[in-house]
């Protein structure tokens, strides 16, 4: 007998006692002894005796050997015998089995089926161990029960490829897999699998074609980008992990958020998944600053590593739309980093390249020669568009409401406007704006899913939500005009040696404090009034508290990102740190400190070059 004709079989870890056969030699391994012979693995869940009168040589656990089956007993104990051969070929014994997609399982309620896929989530209940599989067609739920609370299959974790054999069962008005067996894949087998679902979904997170929509050059630059965010989002959906969505508190931010929100929520409902999974694989969470701050991806590392920890949920995608694009962002950007989550960044802030190492992608107008006209709402509906087509007619609106809000003045403002002109006109989109902006102050870090949607009339009842709204603005502009008469009279005027016009106003001692609106509105509010005032004239309005300062200008070339790092090495402890857009910002010192840093801050806006004069 040459040796080639010597056959050993391996089996696949998907193979069970149907694929065994008496009289055939396997490759298996010790798993342990007993003093009537050793216990042999012939895959993880497959195991045989060989009793130690057919045992031929000392082993140690955990060696190879081969065995022939001598017989497999009613109760499906496995009788083996040791076998010694010079030489031989190995043969791979694997599963053939029909599975079923998960999409199709809905038509086998009732039945059996296997399925293979990847495991997107194990969360282990008071009953049964619920496993989120993944394959290239969708996302179901499978339930193992051991004991109760008791985790099934320890074996099987957040990413292995698994088969799952098991009952078909509809629970709640979804489908789950009762598991009979599960099967930790690995190697060409569980390869193969992933390989397919990766491609599959390459293929599905793909966006739609579809035209934007309104004309804008600048958009149409960033249309790569914008795919890349909406591909990586959808991505994020099919395979069951949590997208945190951090957005600026303003009008604008959550315009592009509760937008993306909708498409997402929207995306995720339709793609299987549990009952309230848009609750538990959404957030939004406001963020204060026009950046990513310590305190958010603090709380966002805590959250997540909980989840991870507690729920089996994997790390989330992190979106930042209207913050994320300056180098303050970094230092909670290599934080996120070390934790392993994905950034992604949808933003019109003027952009530090130093960032662009931490994100996937990055949607910003400065990249491809636009600037903040371009509003993050206006790119944020847009992106929504494309992960989810659908809700393109619902939020056609949000980017005029963010357009206004974030007073834009690209000419795509005005084209947006025209888009919804059957259904608000400006002004009430400015209401809307300033509605969204009064609500977020007192929802403070909360993101008012709800509230916000009815105030955007994505809510049931139209003319609720004009009642609401007209409550809300009538609320805002009452406690406006208040501060507005606290704080006029208290207006300190300089003209500058380039000629423009600086107001300062001290809002620590000249407004409300912790109310509606706050110092940086407030600001705002009081350089609209001196614009108006003062026709034509180059306007800067700096509103300055004990350790902070917030401007406002018009006419004036400024670059207040630029100026801020200047201040912070030419200014030795005044603790100087800020930043925003060029001509819109804040900045922070230490309080000793602020004379200092104000006339500094004030000689350089001297220096800078005036816009050509217009009239408003
Ligand atoms: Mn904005």
């Amino acid at each position: 007998m040459s040796p080639a004709n010597v056959t050993v079989y391996r089996l696949s870890p998907a193979c069970d006692i149907s694929d065994i056969e008496i009289g055939t030699i396997y490759q298996g391994h010790v798993q342990g002894f007993a003093t009537f012979g050793s216990f042999v693995q012939l895959t993880d869940r497959l195991k045989g005796l060989v009793h130690k009168s057919n045992v031929r040589t000392n082993h140690e656990e955990g060696d190879e050997i081969l065995v022939r089956v001598k017989q497999i007993r009613p109760n499906g104990n496995i009788d083996l015998e040791e076998v010694i051969l010079p030489s031989y070929e190995v043969k791979d014994v694997t599963k053939q089995v029909t599975t079923t997609r998960l999409a199709e399982l809905g038509s086998r309620i009732g039945r059996t089926a296997t399925v293979m896929g990847e495991i997107a989530q194990v969360k282990q209940t008071s009953g049964p161990t619920i496993f989120t599989l993944v394959d290239e067609t969708g996302t179901e739920n499978a339930a193992a029960f051991v004991e109760a609370g008791v985790r099934a299959y320890p074996e099987a974790n957040l990413g292995d490829i698994v088969q799952i054999y098991g009952q078909v069962m509809q629970r709640n008005s979804q489908v789950q897999v009762e598991v009979g067996s599960l099967t930790v894949l690995s190697g060409p087998e569980a390869d193969e699998v992933r390989t397919r679902i990766e491609e599959a979904l390459e293929r599905r997170a793909e966006p739609a074609e579809i035209p934007l929509l309104i004309e804008s050059e600048v958009m149409t630059l960033l249309r790569p980008q914008m795919r890349a965010v909406a591909k990586a989002i959808r991505k994020a959906v099919f395979v069951s992990q949590p997208i945190l969505l951090r957005h600026h508190a303003d009008a604008d931010g959550i315009c592009s958020a509760v937008a993306i929100e909708q498409a997402v929520v929207s995306l995720i409902r339709e793609s299987g998944g549990d009952f309230d999974a848009d609750y538990f694989l959404f957030k939004r969470a406001p963020s204060k600053a026009p950046f990513y701050e310590i305190e958010d991806v603090t709380r966002d590392l805590d959250f997540a590593t909980k989840d991870l920890a507690r729920y089996g949920q994997k790390m989330p995608l992190v979106l930042l739309t209207d913050n994320g694009s300056t180098e303050e962002d970094e230092p909670a950007m290599k934080q996120a980093r070390v934790f392993g989550l994905t950034l992604v960044v949808v933003d019109h802030h003027h952009p530090d390249a130093v960032i662009d190492q931490y994100l996937e992608a990055h949607v910003n107008p400065y990249h491809v020669g636009g600037d903040y006209g371009i509003t993050a709402g206006m790119l944020g509906t847009e992106i929504a568009r494309l992960i989810n087509p659908a809700v393109g007619d619902a939020i056609r609106h949000l980017p005029a409401v963010a357009a206004v809000g974030d007073r834009s003045e690209a000419p795509e403002r005005q084209r947006f406007l025209n888009l919804v002109a059957d259904r608000y006109t400006e002004d009430e989109c400015k209401t809307m704006a300033l509605a969204l902006d009064f609500e977020q102050f007192w929802l403070r870090f909360n993101d008012g899913r709800e509230i916000v949607k009815e105030i955007l009339d994505l809510g049931p009842d139209h003319a609720r939500h004009e009642q609401f709204v007209a409550l809300l603005v009538e609320g805002a502009n009452a406690m406006i005009a208040d501060q507005m008469e606290a704080t006029m009279p208290h207006l300190q005027e300089r003209v500058l040696e380039n000629g423009a016009r600086l107001f300062l106003l001290d809002v620590e001692i000249h407004a409300h404090k912790f109310t509606f609106p706050p110092p940086g509105k407030t600001s705002g509010e009081v350089h609209d009034r001196l614009c108006r005032a003062n026709p034509g004239a180059a306007v800067v309005t700096i509103g300055f508290g004990p350790d902070f300062a917030v401007l406002r200008s018009r006419g004036v070339l400024m670059n207040i990102p630029r100026m801020v790092r200047e201040l912070r090495t030419e200014i030795r402890g005044g603790g100087v740190s800020g930043g925003g857009h060029l001509v819109v910002g804040s900045i922070k010192f230490v309080e000793g400190m602020r004379e200092a840093v104000i006339e500094a801050l004030i000689a350089k806006i001297a220096q800078a070059e005036l816009a050509t004069p217009r009239l408003e």
